[in-house]
């Protein structure tokens, strides 16, 4: 893939979409056929072949996700803990993973709950701490999974140190860019190898698809091996999910700056609130990591978290008083969410027990406000 010469809004837009080849549809056809028919000689003429290897649909959405990133090739999967799962199978028993100890609940799970009794190593570091990321590296790490800004809390992970530390060990490294997406951070202008996304969130944008993505900055060996595993552990995406999905991209850069912008004002109105505790946002200049993802990222994003002075009741009151936001789990859609965290992500959850999430959505951030405002108005 040749480096975009245009803005990514031109991108979001054009990359992998453009009139269908065969019919000149503005709009892209969705190809459900599972098979492809062969020429005489027994060749693929148009390079397809059988659904699960490869789709005109996923190829469409992998070449508009590898332009985004900035990387070479992108694979498409059906959830984003599939596309993680390849990453990890993708390594050999005894192979080390390092990963952000605040990561994303179901990557932590799957590593320790699934992969652990596969033989992979695993260990949890303070991602945001390099000095403690050098220091963890053995000669059997092979991968460093980091997520920045991170899961509940939005702490900020260097990602320039994390390449650094990484090359010198010749460990490979992977960004979670789920809840930045492409448009706020570019992991790959710092150096990281692979960039993973739960596409259910900010890439579809509207609660209704499931899909992952893994781009890569070069294509190698590695990338080879996760080709394979995409057709033949098959955990590929279906050609509808694929065109929500890049019907969803197409506005992804709209919607995630009305969604930050709208977070930043609700972040300040929590900051001010007498009930609460503590507000985690990287926009805010109280939060530890707000110089950092003022030079790495282009805006703060939109999700944000805090905290309760009332305890665990509190936050339940407030989830519980709520009447625009929907109590719900996920994030990246055009309507506001909120979650009570710690009892989403179950008993073995560091998460604050009086911490609140939310995802905040596309409506006017003053009726967000009104809303945690009458939420909060008995505390
Ligand atoms: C949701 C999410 C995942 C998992 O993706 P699924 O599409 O639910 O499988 C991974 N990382 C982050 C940061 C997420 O928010």
């Amino acid at each position: 893939m040749k480096k975009s010469d245009h803005h990514i809004e031109t991108d979001c837009v054009h990359a992998g979409h453009g009139p269908d080849a065969a019919t000149a549809a503005v709009s892209p056809p969705i190809y459900l056929s599972t098979t492809f028919e062969r020429g005489p000689d027994g060749s693929y003429p148009k390079g397809f072949s059988y659904a699960r290897v490869a789709n005109p649909n996923r190829a469409q959405l992998e070449s508009c996700l590898a332009v985004l990133e900035g990387g070479r090739e992108a694979l498409a999967f059906s959830s984003g803990v599939a596309a993680a799962m390849a990453v990890f199978q993708a390594l050999k028993p005894g192979d080390q993973v390092l990963c952000t100890e605040d990561a994303y609940h179901g990557i932590r799970r799957l590593l320790r709950e699934v992969l652990q009794p596969w033989r992979l190593q695993v260990r949890f570091v303070d991602s945001t701490d390099p000095a403690a990321v050098r220091k963890a590296i053995t000669p059997t790490t092979r991968l460093l999974w980091v997520e920045t800004p991170s899961n509940p809390l939005l702490r900020i992970t260097d990602l320039a140190a994390m390449a650094e530390i990484a090359q010198h060990a010749q460990v490979l490294t992977v960004c979670d860019n789920t809840f930045a997406t492409p448009v706020l951070q570019r992991p790959f202008d710092f150096g990281m190898d692979l960039v993973m996304h739960s596409a259910t969130k900010y890439l579809g944008g509207h609660s209704d698809v499931m899909g992952g993505v893994i781009v890569a900055r070069e294509s190698n060996a590695f990338t080879e091996r996760l080709r394979l595993l995409q057709s033949e552990a098959g955990a590929v995406p279906s050609p509808f999910d694929c065109w929500l999905i890049l019907r969803g991209a197409a506005t992804l850069h709209l919607r995630i700056r009305a969604q930050s912008h709208n977070a930043a004002r609700i972040a300040e109105f929590l900051a001010r609130h007498k009930a609460v505790e503590q507000v985690f946002y990287p926009g805010l200049a109280i939060h530890p990591g707000h110089a950092l993802a003022a030079r790495q990222m282009r805006g703060f994003g939109a999700v944000l978290s805090f905290t309760l002075r009332g305890g665990q009741a509190a936050a339940m009151r407030c989830v519980a008083g709520v009447k625009l936001f929907t109590r719900a789990t996920s994030l990246g859609g055009v309507e506001s969410l909120i979650e009570h965290r710690a009892s989403m992500e179950g008993p073995d959850t560091s998460t604050p027990d009086n911490l609140v999430r939310a995802s905040v959505g596309v409506e006017h951030a003053d009726d967000l406000i009104a809303d945690l405002d009458q939420a909060m108005a008995s505390q």
